[in-house]
């Protein structure tokens, strides 16, 4: 074989090395995926866009680090991607317009039911004053503790978020990534007036709606249907 040619194809046989660049490249691609999404399906729901600062926030936190790394090279496509124990990190534009839809802001409070990966956690803390994440699977909640340590206002826990955090409570919001059946009932206890509650409902097979509960002054809720989603359902804590 021709030196020049041997060379062609042990270069083609090198993995795509991330370089710094082409991460950026690969983030900033990313978020004009989502936006194409966003548009495509804001057409259907009429919401407003998903605000810049979400965007902007998708562009800085290194979606790659919070993948497993098998995983790296697909970390910014617009899927979800499974990270062990059976469960996934949800798609990037999931992750954006659940974390619009929190409307977090600087003073708030946050608390995210299903750490898994940590991603999610990492996305909202640009926008809280503090986020609390819970994680049921301790392998699980252990690594995600370690990649979000240097996130200074994030707190994880392993335990079942079906019961939220009371020692943390109130939130300003609560964003949960696996689906119940029915809206935990602590979970709207734990809502300050006015708090908002991203959550998907339903069940594996007859399909889930991502909505989002708003307590009103008075106590009382205001749902809100979004759009269809598929998450893994939220599991319980065994009682034995
Ligand atoms: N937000 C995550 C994706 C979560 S996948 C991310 O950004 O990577 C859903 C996660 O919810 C899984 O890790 C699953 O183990 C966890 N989970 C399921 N039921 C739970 C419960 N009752 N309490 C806390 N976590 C739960």
């Amino acid at each position: 074989m021709h030196m020049k040619s041997i060379w062609a194809t042990l270069l083609a046989m090198l993995p795509v090395v991330m370089t710094e660049e082409n991460i950026g490249d690969a983030r900033r691609e990313m978020v004009e995926e989502i936006k194409m999404l966003d548009e495509a399906t804001r057409d259907e729901t009429g919401r407003e866009p998903i605000s810049e600062r979400v965007l902007q926030a998708m562009r800085t936190v290194p979606r790659h680090e919070f993948v497993p790394p098998n995983e790296v090279s697909s970390a910014y496509r617009n899927r979800p991607l499974s990270i062990g124990h059976g469960q996934t990190i949800s798609q990037p534009y999931i992750v954006a317009l659940m974390t619009d839809l929190a409307q977090a802001g600087a003073e708030d409070v946050v608390l995210e039911v299903g750490t898994g990966s940590g991603y999610q956690a990492a996305v909202l803390s640009h926008f809280a004053k503090h986020v609390y994440t819970i994680e049921i699977v301790e392998d699980l909640g252990r690594d995600a503790a370690r990649r979000l340590q240097h996130y200074g206002n994030v707190t994880t826990r392993i335990g079942d978020g079906y019961r939220g955090w009371p020692e943390a409570a109130p939130f300003d919001a609560i964003v949960v990534t696996a689906a119940p059946e029915h809206i935990p009932p602590a979970l709207i206890e734990q809502l300050k007036p006015g708090g908002r509650l991203v959550i998907p409902v339903g069940g594996q097979w007859l399909g889930q709606q991502l909505m989002v509960v708003t307590k009103n002054q008075d106590g009382t809720t205001t749902s809100k249907e979004i759009v269809p989603v598929r998450f893994v359902p939220l599991t319980r804590e065994k009682k034995n």
